[in-house]
């Protein structure tokens, strides 16, 4: 028998797609092993969002060889191996195999080659790979099912290299998202779905749009919530918002990355909206749901920001008050138009400016966090928190991380339960079960 182990970095999507590919490897016999001493083959499922992630594939294939030798196989796949194929081979002598983000059907027959002592390579854009049987995926006994309705982005933001790996945007048919949901819910006891793409409000397969999916989503019996990522604000309407206010599963947490508070800057990133316009999406959508909970994701020191840019989007942190945000120091990226900019910021500069975001950010989400103590909260029980096996840990509709007291040592892992904040600091909320 085949042992094959694999290590994912990056997104959910990620994530999916190495659910997808051991399913696919259970399926023909064979077995996943964690211990990497048993494994005859590494996949390494590896994310380029952020730079020098080659340079980390490198080490840890270093690390690899150096432990065992050649006996192992080690392949590539994922967003790294859509865009930097020849490289990988060139750099990585006795590379195995490397399978593009729309390739990774083809787990099985880049292994078997490998096997046969041949190089196995594919980053073509296939279809295939959204049309994986449900019970081919290896679902991993989560509490949370991933789903993907769409794949690749036509947007093009500058910095962005997601439009070179994982292509032009893709929908999947309704009927096999329903499918797919149908059959964690029956076979896994499934109670929450997170509904992936890049680009989700850009949904379209046969005239159908996002709104129509969440519709559907929402009708199947047995799932209480419903999740989804990412949003582009251009997107984002007010029909999109009627829906999510309506329905009791679409839970009220957001996710609407602005980037930038500066229209130059916003302009620059090719984002294709101005920060008035997205204050009026923010207002429109506390319009319908005052209690949203609202994140975001910005990048600093892009090339061009000047201090009044940088100021514009602290003022607009400061406007909206989100509850979380993701934030990041611009890294060029491979193939992307931001390369050709000029006026690059120098990195203390850079360094400065994430700091001064992050520190406001933690006293906003500290407040925030307060005002949650003393109130109760249904959250659905994730796992054993792994800072302290005594406690569990789970999510509110928010998306808030709640830690909570095991209490009388039932199975809760997977079960909505009540629990009341006792206390908070700005990265985590503590609670008991009521
Ligand atoms: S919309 Fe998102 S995924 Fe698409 S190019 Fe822009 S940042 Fe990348």
């Amino acid at each position: 028998m085949v042992n094959f182990k694999i290590e994912t970095w990056g997104c959910q999507m990620n994530e999916y797609d190495s659910q997808k590919m051991a399913g696919i490897l259970k399926s023909r016999g064979y077995n996943e092993v964690e211990k990497e001493e048993d494994a005859d083959v590494f996949i390494l499922n590896t994310c380029s969002v952020r730079e020098k992630a080659a340079h980390k594939i490198f080490t840890r294939v270093g690390v690899i060889r150096k432990k065992f030798g050649k006996g192992k196989i080690i392949g590539i796949t994922g967003c790294v191996a859509s865009h930097e194929a020849d490289n990988l081979f060139k750099k990585i002598p006795n590379l195995n195999f490397v399978l593009g983000t729309r390739s990774i059907h083809l787990i099985k027959d880049a292994i078997e080659e490998a096997l046969k002592g041949k190089t196995f390579c594919d980053t073509s854009d296939h279809e295939e790979n959204l049309n994986i049987k449900p019970e081919q995926i290896d679902r991993k006994k989560m509490v949370k099912a991933y789903i993907s309705i769409m794949e690749g982005c036509n947007n093009f933001c500058t910095y962005c290299v997601v439009p070179y790996t994982r292509g032009r945007e893709v929908s999947r048919p309704i009927e096999d998202i329903i499918e797919e949901i149908k059959y964690t819910i029956e076979h896994y006891g499934i109670k929450e779905v997170e509904l992936l793409g890049q680009n989700v409000n850009s949904y379209n397969y046969n005239g159908k749009t996002f709104k129509d999916v969440l519709i559907e989503v929402d009708r199947i019996k047995g799932l209480k919530r419903i999740r989804f990522l990412t949003s582009h604000p251009k997107d984002f309407d007010e029909e999109l918002v009627k829906v999510i206010a309506t329905s009791e599963k679409i839970c009220k947490y957001i996710h609407l990355p602005m980037q930038s508070g500066s229209n130059k800057i916003l302009k620059l990133m090719g984002r294709k909206y101005t920060r008035e316009e997205y204050f009026e999406k923010i207002d429109m959508l506390r319009s319908y749901i005052p209690e949203a909970v609202i994140s975001s994701d910005f990048i600093v020191a892009f090339p061009g920001e000047e201090e009044e840019d940088f100021l514009l989007t602290m003022d607009a942190i400061h406007r909206i008050q989100y509850d979380n945000i993701f934030s990041f120091k611009y890294s060029p990226r491979p193939k992307t138009a931001a390369l050709r900019l000029k006026n690059e910021i120098p990195p203390e500069i850079a360094d400065k400016r994430l700091f001064v975001l992050q520190k406001y950010q933690e006293k906003v989400q500290a407040i925030k966090h307060k005002e949650m103590e003393g109130k109760i909260y249904e959250v659905l029980v994730e796992s054993v928190s792994k800072r302290d096996k005594t406690r569990l840990t789970g999510r509110t509709e928010g998306n808030h991380v709640v830690n909570f007291e095991a209490g009388r040592g039932e199975n809760l892992i997977g079960r909505f339960v009540k629990v009341k904040i006792i206390s908070s600091t700005f990265t985590s909320l503590k609670g008991i079960l009521v």
